[in-house]
């Protein structure tokens, strides 16, 4: 039996590629995509701006269905049992527990963790990413059934914004009746919002974009700043020391990848404040920025790439328990068949949609 590829040929441009579906090694399983999102991150390597993927398959949020387990797998990574045809997501990087990042405990940052990734579709075992009709569970990768109550919307990107921003606030140590400021009301903002309003958090977000705002506060927000009405670090530093009896939030997290926004959290922390940065993840871009001010306040800084693996986990957990909640299926605005997965990344491009979920079956 063979399964199809979208392979990006070369940046802005795909062409579909069929393959053998493999059968999986001990401990791997066979995933058949069900839905599969565009992220940020995707659309950086599809406008060729990615440092080393320049070809191959992208997409790394994903739903899928059992197609095969590998010899010696009976359960997911929380131990529930798992068979053929069970609704199951993955974390989009395996754990190797073997290189000095794992072996201290760091699982996040393994550093084999996305080895896989950037193989062309004609290496074996070809489905590497999930803009694909099945995907390769490789063994140490950690996967988990998907609770029934538990939609294919919601629950695929639990993976990635949902998993990084529950991992952050926890590596923060967020307590209840902290207040948080969100820098961005993206999909890791309105995911952060939510997450942070379930802590006992009081939450803050900053963003330029109406429509944004208006999410932001379906999502948990108390409070929203708009970058229109607030043009200045200086004046959106004064409503969050306004709405903080002239302190500061103490966790502050950073979800825009814009590089200015960084030298700006720093501002509207207390006195020892916790910094949470998620969004910068694109390596020599450059800014202004204060470090007297840093010491003065003595901020901790808390950087965060991936998350430890069994945060999809608890993420799941967290979708279940909230999904009537939190309007999470809002957050994509536009749905295309496998077919016309062109279009999809090039109006995601373009701007003129969103997020964009792509259906297969
Ligand atoms: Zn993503
Ligand atoms: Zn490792």
């Amino acid at each position: 039996m063979k399964g199809k590829v979208s392979y990006m040929v070369e940046p802005m441009k795909l062409e579909f590629r069929e393959y053998d579906i493999p059968k999986p090694e001990a401990g791997a399983v066979i995933l058949k995509i069900v839905r599969t999102n565009v992220c940020g991150s995707e659309l950086h390597i599809w406008r060729g701006h990615h440092p080393t993927k320049k070809t191959g398959v992208l997409g790394h949020e994903m739903i899928g269905v059992v197609e095969s387990l590998g010899e010696g797998v009976t359960t997911d990574y929380a131990g529930q049992p798992v068979r053929v045809g069970d609704r199951i997501v993955t974390a989009y990087f395996q754990t190797c527990r073997k290189c000095s990042a794992c072996v201290r405990g760091d699982f996040y940052l393994c550093e084999r963790g996305i080895e896989f990734w950037n193989k062309p579709p004609e290496e074996a075992p070809h489905f590497h990413g999930s803009f694909a009709t099945h995907y390769y569970i490789h063994p140490n990768q950690y996967f988990y059934k998907v609770p029934d109550n538990v939609p294919d919307v919601a629950a695929a990107s639990a993976n990635c914004a949902l998993s990084q921003v529950y991992f952050g606030f926890d590596k923060a140590v967020l307590s209840y009746a902290e207040t948080v400021v969100l820098q961005g009301a993206g999909g890791l903002g309105l995911n952060a919002a939510a997450v942070a309003k379930e802590k006992g958090a009081r939450v803050i977000v900053i963003d330029g974009i109406a429509s944004r705002l208006e999410m932001a506060k379906k999502f948990g927000a108390d409070h929203i700043i708009d970058m229109n009405e607030y043009d200045t670090v200086e004046k959106r530093a004064e409503a969050v020391r306004f709405l903080t009896n002239g302190q500061g939030a103490d966790v502050v997290m950073e979800l825009t990848g814009v590089p200015a926004a960084f030298s700006e959290g720093i501002h509207l922390l207390r006195l020892g404040g916790r910094y949470v940065t998620i969004g910068n993840i694109s390596p020599g871009q450059l800014v202004e920025f204060d470090p007297g001010l840093l010491t003065r306040k003595s901020v901790t800084i808390i950087p965060v790439m991936r998350y430890n693996p069994w945060y999809l986990h608890k993420s799941l957990q967290f979708l279940s328990d909230n999904v009537e909640k939190y309007p999470f299926s809002d957050m994509l605005d536009a749905e295309y068949a496998f077919e016309h997965i062109q279009e999809a990344l090039d109006k995601s491009a373009s701007r003129e949609v969103t997020r964009a979920s792509i259906i297969l079956g």
